[in-house]
């Protein structure tokens, strides 16, 4: 009878030898001979791992590992022994810019956070759940639509609706066209906000018509999505926006197990002085317990603090609850699925094997996941340059927008905040004024006048002929919003041997130089031990009584150190010098 060894989809040479009990050496010359040139600490997959136990002739059976999906439809089936309770549903807010969609937030959150407890609420938060006739709804403030879709694709569901807001005024524009696109992608319902009814004249049929010509059916304009008119200035029809999330809700059926390990998806990463990595997750089934260890991605944490997203300090949240978390390792990203774990040996193991198979298993990291890294990195750090593209053709402006697409790094990346076929117009230039975006035109003309509106407007209006000087451009543009990189060079260390004169802001001391040499002018760090005190500044270094611009090894000098605070130096403290050098980047 042959033994049966579970793996994960991919392996390291030596840890498959060792699990098959035999010498690591036969494995490398028998992979070898099939054309496989691996050392030990490389990873080769399943399907190869398997090959491999055939062609040694072993009477094994290999096993790949399911890694579990932290998917709540799968769960919901795979756990039939479990009673799933009602869950508050998950509604993100979409809109074109202007439309809106901050204020509605605003008022929604204004009228439904019980007085007292808003205090907290200080920095941006992307999620927060509201109180509506005695019911909880939970609401996303929108990161990027890709990002959503990407996570889609992952099997993870953030939300459960979608509310596009289209002003009254406005009606439907390129960003309400892809927040329908979206939702109909990701298959969640959509509800209709149609906002500023407080304007004078405002009449919603417009709107309505324009929706059904993009293929969401208001209920009596022959479908059955629902749209309230609202005010986000007056609170008009707020709550009754409420009850039809609500409504459209229970329709879903929306539930959660309650007595299974908690899981759900990192939502938003920061580092904060003196908490370390903060997180904020949203709870998708089982109760989050502080105290309890997590694993998400590559990092773990024992949760030292669980709070609501206003800063309410809490002990447990249930399913559909947005927390804030800290006592993580290291940041987790966004989009990672998290899940509560036994212990912090678990905890440990499983994030040391996810940052193991992210390091070595290349071959795992498909497509979709080095996109959506891409997507998680770009809602973290930043820089996008917002552009607008009109193109002669469709062809050519699929090329044109499959080549600025390549350009995105993890650093910096294209938004394309509008793409058509046809001339530059009016309508460009005003989106392109209140998008902050460069207007690419490819093979299309700029009428005089529109050409008078963007030198008026002060946008950028870029025309080539050539895809490729096209994406130059865009290439340099990007390269515009990286920051610049810093090298540092360490230049020597000194020890402190006797301190003369501290005040508020700068210290007088002495030392010997242990390595290298001591410069200045010159940045420097105190280190204490093994820790960082201080970065400071060196202004002066005396040799008796001369001033001298550096110290070799072995040498004791006088110097001058410019802090930013107090600073209680000590003897035996040591002073690394380096020097910093901003070099400008491109991608
Ligand atoms: P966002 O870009 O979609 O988040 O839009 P904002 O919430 O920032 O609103 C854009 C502008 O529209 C702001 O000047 C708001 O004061 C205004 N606005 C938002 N809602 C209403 C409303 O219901 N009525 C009126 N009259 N103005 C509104």
């Amino acid at each position: 009878m042959s033994s049966k060894i579970t793996i994960d989809s991919s392996i390291t040479v030596g840890m498959l030898a060792d699990k098959l009990m035999i010498p690591v050496t036969k494995l490398i010359t028998e992979l070898m001979k099939l054309g496989v040139m691996v050392t030990v600490n490389e990873r080769i997959d399943f399907e190869t791992a398997q090959i491999m136990v055939q062609e040694l002739g072993l009477e094994i059976e290999l096993e790949r590992k399911i890694e579990k999906e932290i998917n709540f439809k799968t769960a919901k089936t795979e756990l039939k022994d479990h009673i799933a309770f009602p869950r508050p549903p998950i509604v993100a807010v979409m809109g074109h810019v202007d439309h809106g969609k901050t204020s509605l937030l605003d008022a929604i959150r204004g009228s439904s956070v019980v007085k007292g407890e808003a205090g907290g609420i200080t920095q941006h938060i992307s999620a927060y759940q509201v109180q509506h006739n005695g019911r909880s709804l939970t609401l996303l403030d929108t990161p990027g639509h890709e990002a959503f879709a990407a996570l889609r694709e992952h099997g993870a569901q953030l939300t459960d609706l979608v509310v596009i807001v289209v002003a009254v005024d406005d009606g439907v524009k390129p960003q309400t066209v892809e927040a329908i696109r979206f939702a109909k992608k990701a298959g969640v319902k959509i509800l209709v906000a149609i906002n500023k009814m407080d304007k004078p004249g405002s009449d919603s049929n417009m709107v309505k018509q324009q929706l059904a010509e993009h293929g969401v059916l208001i209920e009596g304009w022959g479908g059955d999505v629902v749209a309230v008119e609202v005010s986000a200035k007056t609170k008009l029809g707020v709550d009754q926006l409420l009850d039809m999330i609500l409504l459209v809700a229970d329709v879903e059926e929306l539930d959660a197990y309650l007595d299974i390990p908690a899981y759900g998806l990192v939502i938003e990463s920061h580092m904060e002085k003196g908490r370390g990595p903060v997180a904020e997750l949203l709870v998708q089934g089982g109760i989050l317990k502080i105290g309890s260890f997590i694993v998400a991605g590559s990092t773990y944490a024992r949760i030292r603090n669980l709070e609501l997203t206003d800063g309410k300090k809490i002990t447990e949240a249930a399913p559909s609850t947005p927390v804030i978390i800290t006592g993580f390792k290291d940041l987790p990203t966004f989009g990672d699925k998290f899940e509560v774990v036994a212990d912090e040996k678990s905890a440990r193991m499983l994030a040391g094997s996810a940052s193991d198979s992210k390091q070595t298993g290349k071959t795992q990291i498909d497509m979709n996941s080095s996109e959506l890294i891409r997507l998680i990195n770009r809602n973290n750090a930043v820089s996008e340059l917002n552009i607008i593209v009109k193109a002669d053709v469709q062809g050519s402006l699929v090329s044109v927008l499959d080549s600025l697409k390549a350009l995105d790094t993890d650093e910096v990346a294209v938004r394309v905040i509008s793409s058509s076929v046809g001339i530059i117009n009016e309508n460009d230039i005003y989106l392109a004024q209140s998008g902050g975006a460069i207007i690419y035109g490819f093979n299309v003309e700029l009428p005089k006048n529109v050409q008078q509106l963007a030198h008026r407007s002060e946008v950028k209006v870029r025309q080539y002929n050539v895809i490729y000087e096209l994406i130059e451009d865009a290439r340099e543009e990007m390269s515009k919003l990286l920051p610049p990189e810093i090298i540092e060079t360490e230049v020597g260390i000194l020890k402190i041997k006797g301190i003369f004169k501290t005040t508020k802001n700068s210290i007088i001391c002495g030392g010997e130089v242990t390595k290298n040499k001591a410069i200045a002018p010159a940045m420097a760090r105190i280190i204490r031990n093994k820790d960082k005190i201080a970065d400071v500044e060196i202004t002066n270094l005396k040799r008796g009584p001369q001033d001298v611009k550096e110290v070799l090894e072995g040498e004791m000098c006088g110097l001058g150190i410019k802090t930013e605070n107090k600073i209680d130096l000590q003897i035996d403290d040591r002073i690394e010098f380096f020097t910093r050098e901003v070099r400008e980047r491109s991608i």
